[in-house]
């Protein structure tokens, strides 16, 4: 057994498509994907580097065969575990009805089940959104995890950057408007935390594993973050990576890191990303960083996937001694 310290590693695998419809462009529907050729270069560094990855799926994607081929990928893989990042990839589940987010949530827990043989048990809202309708279809489905609390310092700025660069208009711009929370969303742990909820009429538990920041200032520290750093400058970009990695081992949080395909790919790669943060790069410039940041983590913490870490969690917890009773 590992002495390091436990960490977890995941993607949300948002395709193209889902980029270009949050940028409002009305051709997102006939996007081509870029998932055969993102899988293959994760599966190729991970693979290499020996991690483990917990794959946040988008239920449109498993209606295409060529993507479900692409996603097999991860097969090669020592360790991955699929889960549960809605239907249609809408970042506003909090404006959804009751109906609405138990579809958004089911229909991909099925297709899940049946492209890959697995019951996910984790789920993550796009956009970072989780109503408490989500947590109850959660619970009364048996997921052990939700994976949406992003507890960030820099929701408020994220959602102007966002609204800003935008063409979404008219009742979705006004959705977008309430996108990430605002500083309220500081208040949420940085680490995982049980959370609690009625669901016909008893309590259920749900552990939370939010998305890791930087303990104290909450700044992000997910990759897509740490490569847009790097395209102003690779050595800030590495320091900041590193003090955060050493931070979260000082303050004693496991860090939970999250990954995106655009991480893998660079700038001569596909014309259409060229819009997006921490497209810029070069595609052999953001793989070497991407290749220094996860052999750091892998070297430093012991990776496992989110579903492996809510078991550790529970264990832990079963472990700790209570109180005698004779
Ligand atoms: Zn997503």
């Amino acid at each position: 057994m590992s002495n390091k310290p436990v960490g977890s590693l995941s993607i949300d695998l948002d395709n193209k498509w889902a980029y270009l419809r949050a940028a409002g462009n009305a051709d997102w529907e006939t996007a081509s994907s870029y998932l055969p050729m993102a899988t293959q270069r994760i599966v190729d560094l991970l693979g290499e580097l020996n991690l483990p990855l917990t794959v946040f799926l988008v239920g449109r994607d498993l209606d295409d065969e060529s993507d479900v081929d692409a996603i097999h990928h991860f097969d090669q893989l020592g360790q991955w575990e699929p889960a549960n990042h809605s239907l249609n990839h809408l970042p506003w589940m909090h404006t959804m009805s009751d109906s609405e987010i138990q579809s958004e949530i089911m229909t991909t827990h099925d297709r899940i089940f049946s492209r890959f043989g697995t019951r996910p048990v984790g789920f993550r809202g796009p956009g970072f959104s989780c109503p408490t309708e989500v947590l109850r279809v959660l619970i009364r489905n048996d997921y052990s995890y939700d994976a949406s609390i992003f507890p960030t310092s820099m929701a408020p700025v994220a959602r102007a950057v966002f609204l800003a660069r935008t063409n979404l208009q008219g009742e979705e711009r006004e959705k977008a408007k309430k996108l990430y929370g605002g500083f309220d969303a500081m208040r949420n742990p940085n680490r995982p935390f049980v959370r609690q909820e009625q669901v016909d009429g008893q309590t259920h538990r749900l552990r939370e594993i939010p998305v890791s920041t930087l303990p104290f200032l909450r700044t992000p520290i997910h990759f897509s973050y740490v490569t847009f750093l790097a395209t102003f400058s690779v050595t800030l970009a590495k320091l900041y990576f590193a003090s955060a990695l050493n931070l979260c081992r000082l303050t004693g949080t496991a860090p939970s890191l999250l990954l995106h395909p655009p991480d893998f790919l660079g700038c001569e790669d596909d014309a259409d990303m060229a819009y997006f943060p921490g497209m810029k790069m070069s595609r052999d410039a953001k793989l070497s960083f991407m290749r220094w940041a996860l052999s750091k983590f892998a070297n430093e913490f012991n990776v496992l996937t989110m579903r492996e870490q809510t078991e550790t969690l529970a264990m832990a917890q079963t472990a700790t001694p209570q109180p005698a009773t004779t």
